[in-house]
């Protein structure tokens, strides 16, 4: 049987990659398309990073494998808590592979901290605990730790964004590609393998930041570094390229992304407090506590925002509740309605 390489490039939209292929800026993976195959996929529900990942790696969905997003709420308090591989409750391909004997090699993918004692070797995801490095304590096994010293997490401060921030992360984000790409060549012709995965954040990171210079239908456009986008992913087709060419031949290449990505609006949606002006929701007297248990909706929330205690603004008044499209670009319309909810069927809404 092939030997297995696995690319995975997170939050690669298909009509961009799509496009790209096509006007020949990603030769790599037009190649490997034209010679393979290549289709669209569903995401998970919630179409996130950790759950789809998980999926990816399990063949399960999230009900299944227990793993919903980034954070989950604690039991009883409105604080949250990181989720990691430990929430996994099923097998992943590595474990099973390595129960089979297969030697596996596993780089880089989100929800896999604390690294596993698989057969042959790991490198946690960025949920290792907060660092722009990896340490010895996201290796497995530790001996290997001075072979992968040059993976690095994103070493510039996203939640921290000012002037020349932009111009600053482009450059970091290509580099921080290239050390991974050197990083997995090294390994992929070092180490024995039978099913090796390496997955790249920057593609998911971009976008987040630069989808507002690249797409001038949004409502956040801004000029400048249109071209960001394209320059990641580009890279990223030049590092497929490179690993495909040292996992050497006789070997399936495979590459899979999580979900997709599109641009944002500028109307906010306080789903609980919006429930609760509709009488579906309602909250313990006195705030801070839980909830009042007399609900008939339940608002899950795709992102790892907090809900709000209670639909109240800063100085107790009530909080306007608005709604917006999602795609296109329609701008606030004015409210969400609540469908009826038909029995067994989940409550729905309609912008
Ligand atoms: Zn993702």
């Amino acid at each position: 049987m092939n030997r297995f390489l696995l690319i995975g490039i997170d939050g690669a939209e298909p009509a961009l990659v799509e496009r790209w292929m096509d006007a020949g800026r990603l030769p790599h993976l037009a190649r490997l398309r034209d010679t393979g195959a290549y289709f669209r996929l569903a995401s998970t529900t919630p179409p996130a990073t950790f759950p789809a990942w998980t999926t990816c790696v399990t063949g399960v969905g999230p009900g299944k494998h227990g793993v919903f997003d980034f954070t989950e709420m604690r039991q009883g308090e409105y604080a949250l808590r990181f989720v990691n591989a430990t929430h996994r409750r099923v097998p992943a391909l590595w474990n099973i592979l390595s129960d089979a004997k297969k030697r596996v090699g596993v780089l880089g993918v989100p929800a896999t901290y604390p690294p596993e004692a698989v057969n042959g070797f790991m490198v946690s995801g960025f949920d290792s605990p907060v660092c722009t490095s990896v340490d010895r304590s996201f290796v497995y096994p530790p001996e290997l730790y001075g072979e992968v010293a040059g993976w690095r997490f994103a070493d510039f401060q996203e939640s921290r964004i000012g002037p020349g921030w932009h111009d600053r992360a482009l450059p970091k984000l290509l580099a921080k590609i290239a050390d991974k790409e050197t990083v997995a060549k090294r390994l992929l012709a070092r180490e024995p393998w039978d099913f090796f995965m390496v997955v790249f954040g920057e593609s998911d990171t971009v976008a987040h930041h630069f989808w507002m210079f690249h797409d001038p239908a949004s409502p956040r456009h801004r000029p400048g570094h249109e071209d960001a986008i394209r320059l990641v992913y580009e890279r990223l087709d030049a590092a497929i390229g490179a690993l495909a060419d040292a996992a050497g031949s006789e070997v399936t290449v495979g590459v899979v992304s999580d979900h997709g990505f599109g641009g944002a609006g500028t109307g906010v949606v306080h789903l609980n407090n919006w429930l609760a002006e509709q009488g579906h929701l309602r909250f313990a007297p006195g705030g801070g506590g839980l909830l009042g248990g007399e609900t008939d909706a339940l608002a899950v929330a795709g992102s790892a925002v907090p809900t709000l205690p209670r639909p109240r603004g800063p100085r107790g008044e009530p909080v306007a509740v608005r709604g917006h499209r999602l795609d296109p670009y329609a701008g606030v319309v004015g409210g969400i309605e609540l469908l009826p909810v038909g029995a067994g069927q989940p409550a729905r809404t309609r912008a």
